[in-house]
């Protein structure tokens, strides 16, 4: 099974780009061969989190069987944001992970209302996926300090790096064994080196689509995995095998 871990269909207003309809996103997966996609919000990281979760939640159950929801909050108002963890996990059934942008939502990693946040989803057994990859807010080692905080929590860093940072991200995932790299984006030669030096259980795919991804972006990410020089056991662990295993999906 083919999972790609990092999508953003719904809503765009923020960016100026228009909502890829479900029947386009499921489109783009039939023609690139994957079967499922987690499908996080990017108007929920500046808009009313609850409204967008919402969004999101009516998005993936047009085709639920393929596209796992995983919501967001704003950290700065914990009350709301762990009700709404709590509403999305077990109310809503989003199997997807806590997905948070520090870089667009402007708080660090580092800051202590982060903690309150980490224990509601070690509670909930929801892993936490943060963009990385750009500074101020989102280097990868800032974001590793939330796995040096709660060594039990699961903390995806949901582009390994991009293309400037991915060797921090790989120092990141060295010294952090709750740390997971989501290859999305992240520099081919990044990729290399991270698949090359990081356990393959630790590593799963995706590849930003509709966050005004061209088309064809979907495939070009799949095949930069399938073309690795590793086993065809390795590959599968990373394109879907780990996902399953970590979100639980079937
Ligand atoms: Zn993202």
């Amino acid at each position: 099974m083919i999972v790609d871990c990092h999508t953003h269909a719904p809503g765009g207003r923020s960016f100026g780009l228009s909502s890829v309809p479900v029947s386009d996103l499921l489109a783009a997966m039939d023609s690139a061969g994957i079967d499922k996609a987690m499908v996080y919000t990017s108007d929920g990281f500046f808009f009313d989190f609850v409204a967008c979760n919402n969004e999101l939640y009516a998005f993936v159950q047009q085709c639920p069987e393929r596209l796992i929801a995983g919501p967001t909050v704003d950290p700065r108002y914990p009350e709301a944001a762990i009700a709404e963890m709590r509403r999305c996990r077990l109310e809503l059934g989003m199997k997807g992970p806590l997905k948070l942008h520090p870089w667009l939502q402007g708080f660090s990693p580092i800051e202590p209302l982060m903690d309150p946040i980490a224990e509601a989803a070690l509670e909930l057994g929801m892993p936490i996926m943060m963009h990385d990859g750009t500074p101020p807010y989102s280097t990868p080692l800032q974001v590793a300090t939330l796995a040096a905080r709660f060594p039990s929590l699961t903390v995806i860093l949901g582009h390994s790096g991009l293309r400037d940072l991915w060797q921090e991200a790989l120092a990141a995932a060295k010294r952090y064994p709750n740390i997971i790299l989501c290859l999305c984006g992240t520099l081919p030669l990044g990729i290399e080196r991270i698949v090359a030096e990081v356990e393959p259980h630790r590593l799963l795919f995706g590849t930003d689509a509709g966050f005004g991804a061209a088309p064809g972006n979907q495939e070009y990410r799949l095949g930069q995995i399938q073309r690795l020089a590793v086993s065809e056991e390795v590959k599968a662990l990373i394109l879907g095998g780990n996902a399953q295993r970590i979100f639980g999906l079937s």
